[in-house]
């Protein structure tokens, strides 16, 4: 079961365990410890949720990004989050879908996830929430996305690493994501 509630961000969220919850809104109004940008290899901004969070944060994003020298397919990187009510900003870059190399691609996707939980812990970050990695403009099919998404990291909260973080929440922002993230998280999160 599901229980729908209004979770500390004062939206509905379903939580699946005390450790996960999914949320269907704007990313960039939650104000956790980190939201995770689906930025482009520039990091110099583009436009869906990257548009979005740039927007929200105003130009010292950009003059910060500017510094980075952009960021591989797969890697992750952060920044400080100015105007926006959180308090960092994680880039990941996700890859271009491809379906002559669907293998290549979850490896990619992979590494986003995870290398984004490495900074979070790194940086002693306890509250991260995700928008659906490469699943607008990138052409990534949700169903395989979310799924690559729940495994990564189910399997880095049960990592030495993932014990240090609380919670991860996952945005969902289009009907197609909310559907797969409601069937596929009872899956691999089972209430607690
Ligand atoms: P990508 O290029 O990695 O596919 P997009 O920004 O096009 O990145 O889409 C990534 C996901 O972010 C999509 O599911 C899209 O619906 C979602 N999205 C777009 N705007 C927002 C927002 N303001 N908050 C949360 N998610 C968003």
């Amino acid at each position: 079961m599901n229980p729908s509630l209004l979770g500390p961000l004062g939206r509905a969220t379903s939580a699946y365990n005390d450790r996960i919850a999914v949320i269907s809104g704007d990313i960039t109004t939650l104000a956790v410890d980190a939201i995770v940008n689906a930025a482009n290899t520039s990091l110099l901004g583009g436009g869906g949720v990257d548009g979005a969070i740039h927007r929200a944060a105003g130009p010292d994003l950009l003059a910060e990004c500017r510094t980075l020298n952009g960021c591989a397919t797969g890697s992750s990187k952060i920044t400080d989050a100015y105007r926006l009510p959180c308090r960092k900003v994680i880039h990941t870059v996700g890859p271009v879908y491809s379906d002559l190399y669907p293998q290549r691609c979850e490896t990619s996707l992979r590494g986003c996830y995870q290398s984004a939980l490495q900074l979070a812990v790194q940086h002693g970050l306890k509250t991260i929430a995700f928008s659906a990695i490469s699943t607008g403009v990138y052409g990534y099919p949700s169903y395989d996305a979310a799924t690559v998404a729940c495994s990564t990291v189910k399997a880095f909260l049960g990592s030495d690493e993932g014990e240090k973080l609380d919670k991860i929440i996952f945005v969902t922002f289009v009907e197609k994501d909310v559907r797969m993230y409601n069937l596929l998280l009872p899956r691999f999160f089972p209430p607690s």
